[in-house]
């Protein structure tokens, strides 16, 4: 069965092979999906969801799913890969800048940013503080939809985003570029790269102009735009981002330094669950050793349920924290 943050279709199809019914559907919902429609076929409008890439998918509200996955997951706010970049307790002090936002919701003091209305075509998020030379800008996805082909867009602007403070931004990002020519643009509008729930991004430019983007501390790829070096000395450059396709929430950590990345630091990576792709893996199943969620551990456990492993069948003995 297909789900939200799948790339399937979030469409199932039950078949009856015998004919002793009537039958009644009972369905279970519990793990990543929350909403439940049975649909008719027979009343199904000519375009439906499977045929048309825009449309949104049965989804709750950003800012109340990501709120909720924080409450329920403190260690979500916890980099895994890019961690080794900044000491243990440091304050994370970036934001999104408050006042110029279009379509989007600031939580978390400011630090992540939810779209606010799935249908507008554009959520503009803004940071204040500009980025250098020699600067990485490090984010983590909190909210994915993968049913939606086009990604995000991330840019550089020389327009100091107080000076757009309050302003109604126009709904396309050409036009609000158009706006304020005045300022310098570079843009990549929809990043060719694959995300999904809790991915980390981090993003830089070189000394050439080339940006580049790591995702989860794999090796980077150069983004689509180009900042031309010979300006480059005199510009100051605000990072932000139109969270108009699939990524519908960022978490905005804080700058490090280029020169300490290091791409084959991967040791302390902890694996998404993969029956709910929402929590991070931090239980296992014995004696299968097979990982998912406490959450969905929970589910397991429950004495009507309990009996084998989800992954591979195997008799559930026990069921532990991962260290
Ligand atoms: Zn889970
Ligand atoms: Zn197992």
């Amino acid at each position: 069965m297909g789900g939200y943050g799948q790339t399937t279709p979030p469409q199932a199809v039950l078949t009856m092979n015998e004919h002793c019914g009537p039958y009644h559907l009972f369905c279970e919902v519990y793990g990543k999906t929350d909403q439940i429609e049975i649909v008719d076929e027979s009343t199904l409008p000519d375009q439906t969801l499977l045929n048309d890439s825009s449309s949104i998918s049965i989804h709750g509200n950003v800012i109340d799913l990501v709120n909720k996955k924080l409450q329920s997951n403190t260690r979500l706010s916890q980099l895994q890969y890019f961690n080794y970049l900044f000491p243990s307790n440091i304050q994370h002090t970036l934001s999104f800048c408050p006042t110029t936002k279009h379509n989007v919701i600031l939580t978390n003091n400011n630090r992540i940013a939810c779209v606010n209305n799935l249908k507008n075509k554009s959520s503009y998020a803004f940071i204040n503080t500009p980025m250098k030379l020699g600067d990485i800008l490090i984010c983590k996805v909190m909210d994915c939809d993968t049913n939606i082909s086009s990604t995000l867009l991330f840019g550089f602007t020389t327009c100091n985003p107080t000076s757009l403070q309050n302003q109604t931004l126009p709904e396309e990002t050409v036009a609000l570029m158009e706006q304020h020519s005045s300022s310098r643009w570079f843009v990549d509008n929809d990043i060719t790269a694959s995300f999904s729930m809790y991915d980390e991004l981090a993003f830089w430019f070189d000394a050439n102009g080339r940006v580049y983007l790591s995702v989860n501390n794999r090796s980077p790829i150069q983004l689509k735009t180009h900042i031309v070096a010979s300006e480059m000395k005199h510009l100051t450059l605000y990072p932000f981002f139109d969270l108009y396709g699939q990524i519908t929430s960022l978490y905005l950590y804080s700058f490090a330094a280029q020169t300490n990345l290091n791409f084959n630091n991967q040791s302390n990576a902890q694996s998404l669950c993969l029956i709910c792709f929402e929590h991070l893996a931090d239980t296992q199943l014995l004696p299968c050793q097979c990982v998912l969620c406490s959450q969905c551990a929970a589910v397991i456990k429950r004495p009507s349920l309990l009996s084998d492993c989800p992954f591979d069948r195997k008799h559930i003995t026990q069921i532990r924290p991962l260290p």
